[in-house]
């Protein structure tokens, strides 16, 4: 007898031992051994399933009873495979962890199923940035995408409110000169231009001491209206020279601080790469958004200019 047969035997024998009704009816000659084997390949099983198989063994053949059998076994495999995939759903988390040189680990814990189909959303989107010139490696681009989905499914109205600490002393100007967030991460000064840009700032202003002096009101940011205004005269994309990416802040050409007004004639699409260009980088931008904007490099040459794809006049 084969090893394989021997163990089949095996597995027929210690299933017999407790199924009561199968051995019965194995011992009175209504079941062929061939219907014992396929019988107790359902293991788990209890007399209710018992009596359904020994009523398909003796109606019908040993196919429909093999039938049967694996169907029963799909089942199983399908329940199994919930409560696996319920057990695995339980440990599914995202969490966030600030560095020391400014950035943040973003850790997301997904069953593999949809690990799986959040990679190939991120991977196989049309990729939003199709024109940039610079390259990405595969992760950067799906950073890229990433965000963009997630600032795609905000409203655009209000799209977070920053909450800064900044000292009496440091307002020099309406900005301040530095700033930290809530956590006590530092920010400079250009880095709060830039955001301030397009995120509402709650100051909270201390004293000498760290009494808090006053929350300050929110900084303007743009309506809706606004943005879907510049967006269109824009065409949703960045307006930097040779610039396609499609996620956008709205910069002030004018900075509020300087004076420059929330309105659709001050403020262009910029993608975070270049609004930092302009912010931190010392690029430069001038000319009149619903018209032609100049860019200048930090030396101050022209770098080339963009004119507003769609002109539309709104304040
Ligand atoms: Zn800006
Ligand atoms: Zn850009």
């Amino acid at each position: 007898m084969s090893a394989r047969t021997a163990r089949d035997k095996l597995r027929v024998a210690h299933e017999l031992r407790r199924r009561p009704l199968v051995a019965e009816a194995f011992a009175a000659g209504r079941l062929s051994y061939c219907q014992v084997r396929a019988i107790t390949r359902v293991t788990d099983a209890g007399d209710e399933v018992d009596e359904r198989l020994l009523a398909v063994a003796e109606a019908g053949t040993v196919a429909d009873l093999d039938r049967a059998v694996r169907h029963w076994q799909n089942l199983a495999d399908q329940e199994r495979g919930v409560d696996d995939y319920l057990r695995r759903y339980e440990r599914r988390g995202l969490r966030a962890a600030r560095t020391y040189d400014g950035m943040m680990m973003v850790e997301v814990v997904l069953p593999l199923e949809e690990g799986e189909e959040a990679l190939s959303l991120l991977d196989g989107g049309k990729p939003g940035d199709g024109g940039s010139r610079e390259p990405a490696s595969p992760a950067q681009r799906r950073a890229d995408a990433l965000m963009e989905r997630l600032r795609a499914g905000t409203s655009g109205a209000d799209r977070y409110t920053l909450h800064l600490v900044t000292d009496v002393d440091a307002v020099a100007d309406r900005l301040g000169m530095g700033a930290e967030l809530v956590d006590g991460s530092p920010l400079s000064v250009e880095t709060l231009r830039r955001l301030a840009c397009d995120c509402a700032l709650v100051r909270h202003l201390f004293g000498g001491g760290s009494e808090p002096l006053d929350v300050g009101t929110r900084t303007p940011v743009w309506t809706t209206a606004q943005r879907r205004s510049i967006s269109l005269r824009d065409q949703g994309r960045c307006r930097f020279v040779a610039c396609e990416r499609r996620t956008c802040d709205v910069h002030h050409v004018q900075h509020f601080a300087d004076g420059g007004p929330t309105s659709v004639a001050n403020g262009t699409l910029l993608c975070p790469r270049h609004h930092t260009a302009v912010h931190e980088g010392g690029f430069r931008i001038t000319g009149e958004p619903n018209e032609t904007l100049s860019f200048h490099r930090p030396d101050g040459s022209v770098l080339g200019t963009t004119t507003a794809r769609r002109v539309k006049r709104a304040a």
